[in-house]
């Protein structure tokens, strides 16, 4: 499942493995990889991995801030 890093703390998550049910905000962060951006989450109850981000918009604004900056 991919995550909506912009809005998944208000959005509504359900573990395959556990039933467990609850806001993306209660979700536990498995791995952060700062290099892709990419963030891991898990069900805070049993550990099943639930789903993925990636940041890409994050990364493509400080390219174009860079940019702009440099010009
Ligand atoms: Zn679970």
């Amino acid at each position: 499942m991919k995550v909506n890093l912009q809005n998944y703390q208000n959005q509504n998550f359900s573990c395959p493995q556990c039933d467990w049910q609850g806001k993306g905000s209660e979700l536990d962060i498995e791995n952060l990889s700062e290099e892709h951006f990419i963030v891991d989450f898990e069900c805070p109850k049993c550990g099943e991995h639930i789903g993925s981000g990636q940041s890409k918009m994050k990364d493509e604004e400080q390219t174009t801030d860079g940019y702009n900056l440099n010009i």
